[in-house]
């Protein structure tokens, strides 16, 4: 008889789903894709992956909304979208928003899991 194998999961994990599911649907609200003119459903999307970079996952500033054709298609593989993309999110929030996340993102010290949750 084959057992169900018990999930680990760390607190550390525990703690971070809920507040990168309320980051996701914050990021998603307005509901409209990036590009201007798509009509479809957003994705909640990570300007820095948040695999890669912990300290900006749950980041407003490191979230923006892109329909799964932009997100997966466009973002992640086609260099010509992602640099369309780029040039939006610029024009729209200013170089101190790349300027202060990037600064975020390469901080020594760990973003406040519980103040985020509260701020989001
Ligand atoms: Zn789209």
């Amino acid at each position: 008889m084959r057992r169900t194998p018990i999930r680990r999961v760390s607190k550390k994990r525990q703690a971070y789903a809920p507040v990168r599911a309320l980051w996701g649907r914050v990021i998603r609200q307005g509901g409209r894709c990036i590009i201007p003119g798509c009509p479809h459903p957003p994705q909640a999307c990570h300007y820095w992956p948040e695999g890669k970079y912990k300290r900006v996952r749950v980041d407003l500033d490191n979230g923006f909304p892109a329909c799964f054709y932009h997100h997966i298609e466009g973002w992640h593989k086609d260099p010509d979208v992602q640099q369309q993309i780029k040039d939006i999110l610029l024009e729209q929030r200013g170089q101190r928003w790349y300027d202060r996340l990037k600064m975020r993102r390469d901080a020594a010290t760990r973003p406040d899991l519980a103040a985020i949750k509260v701020a989001l």
